[in-house]
Formats: structure tokens, sequence, C-alpha cells
């Protein structure tokens, strides 16, 4: 994407006439979208549209979509700050739909109900034994973890603030900004099959940067079975769950290596590390 230069966004109803709903032109910066001036024949004098009118058709058809989604994610996409993260957000919740039953981060009454289960008891003392195996593997350091549930308001403020999710929704949202300027496969008054081209676009369109964080409600942590172990020596953090550090102070260092070897050594029940987003220290409980 060249830089400083604003390309003009036009439908192609309004390019190639019989338009009767061409919107007025409102001066203003316009966003540069790589691949929109393929759109543009040469020589063509173009009509302008505003960033704020493109913005405007795009969260028409977000929230055309969010209305087919469970009430459980219609409750959280207010709470996502701005478009872009929302419209990542709406990516990942399509991809999702089946896994609502099974996936969905637990309520205080199911996390109530799972720790007086067997099953609890049962994953708390496989953590208490990798803990121990790595206590005795590694003298000097010891091995802690939260065995807390991650709470729906706790993922929906990592989603709000983490940078790469910023920097992979606003790749996202220029992508579909440029698609849904063609006004004669999306409407601007979605019908039904506008709006099947739009989610089917969405669904497929993956930004070059993945994100760091899980999309608010499907966290692994929202059910008591996944576990970021992390390396202590005293009260000083060797080894945490910060992604800049998995090169310096998890893979270099040696505490990757180490932990998975305290882990299969210390039980037969996790699986991991986390390979996408990458997370040495993030094992999953299988019961
Ligand atoms: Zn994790």
């Amino acid at each position: 994407m060249v830089l400083n230069i604003y390309y003009l966004m036009v439908s192609l109803t309004a390019l190639f006439g019989g338009d009767t709903t061409m919107r007025a032109v409102v001066p203003g910066p316009l966003l540069p979208v790589a691949g929109a001036t393929a759109l543009m024949p040469a020589g063509m004098m173009l009509p302008a549209i505003s960033s704020g009118t493109r913005d405007a058709k795009l969260r028409i058809y977000m929230d055309d979509l969010g209305k087919g989604f469970d009430k459980r994610v219609q409750e959280v996409l207010p709470k996502i700050d701005g478009v872009p993260r929302r419209l990542l957000a709406i990516r990942y919740y399509m991809r999702r739909k089946s896994d609502m039953r099974t996936k969905w981060t637990w309520t205080p009454k199911q996390i109530a109900r799972y720790k007086k289960s067997s099953e609890y008891s049962r994953s708390m003392a496989e953590v208490d034994s990798v803990k121990w195996k790595f206590n005795a593997l590694n003298p000097g350091y010891n091995l802690t973890t939260n065995t807390e549930v991650r709470t729906l308001d706790d993922q929906i403020r990592n989603w709000n603030q983490t940078p790469s999710i910023l920097a992979g929704a606003t790749e996202l949202m220029a992508s579909c900004i440029n698609a849904i300027a063609d006004s004669v496969l999306y409407l601007d008054d979605p019908d039904r099959a506008s709006l099947a081209r739009f989610a089917r676009f969405l669904e497929g369109c993956q930004p070059s940067q993945i994100p760091t964080v899980a999309v608010p409600g499907f966290s692994q942590h929202g059910q008591l079975r996944a576990f970021d172990f992390v390396v202590r020596s005293g009260d000083r953090i060797v080894a945490g769950t910060e992604t800049g550090s998995i090169r310096s102070a998890w893979d270099r260092a040696g505490w990757t290596a180490k932990l998975h070897d305290a882990v299969t050594q210390g039980s037969r029940r996790f699986v991991g590390p986390l390979a996408s987003p990458r997370e040495p220290w993030h094992y999953t409980y299988q019961p």
C-alpha cells in the first residue's frame, strides 16, 4: 500500500451510470485503500465517496450479520471498542458458530458446579504433579499457574487492549471497505445475497497479523481446562506470559523445553504448548 496517496473509492454502479442513489460528495480525507485503483478504468472522472459513507455502509453489513449470532455474542459485540476490532471479532464468531454450545466461557454457576466435580479435583492433582516435577528437575526455580477462570469481562478487556488485535483488525477493515465499495455485488441496502457474499468474504479474509488473544468468549481459559505456567525464582518472574518474551525468556533460556519435559514427565493429561498463537507456557488439560 502506498501511503500519502488518497485513493478515490467508487462504486461500480456509480461508475457505469444508472445510479439513482449516488450520494453527495462530502469533502474530507479519504482512507488509502490498497487495490482500490484496480476498480478504476483509465481516464475516467470519478465521483468520490467519503470515508464516513463507506464506514457507514460497512457498519450496516456488520449490524445485519450480528443479528444472526447467538444472544451471548450479541451482548459482547457492543462492548468491543471501535469498528475494526468489532469486525475482526465478527469474523471469528462466524467461524466458531458450531462451538457456541461446548466452548463458550462458563458462567459463574457452571464454574461453581465444575469445582465440586471429581474431574476438577483430578485436574488440580495433575497440575500439582507437573509443578512438583518441574521444581524437582529445576532446583532454585518454581512453577506457578493461575487456576481460576478468565472471565468474559477480562477477555473483552484483552481484545480491546492488545495491539495485535488492532493491527489485524485495521487490515481486515481496509479489505472489507474495498470489497463493499462495489455496489453491484454489495447493495447499499444489503439484501440476502449481498449479505451472504459479505459473510463469505469476511470469513475468507486472513489478516497477516494473527491475534495473540482469543476472541471474547472463546478463550481456552474461559473453562478451567487451560493453564498458563509461569517460571519463578523466589518472587522474580523468570519466564512469564508476555508474547514479546517468547524468544528470549522461553526459547533461548531453555524454559520452553524444560517446561515441556516437566509437563510430559509429571502427567499424561496435558497437551501443548499452544501452537497458534504460539504460547510456550499454555497447556490444555484433557480429562
Ligand atoms: Zn493461555
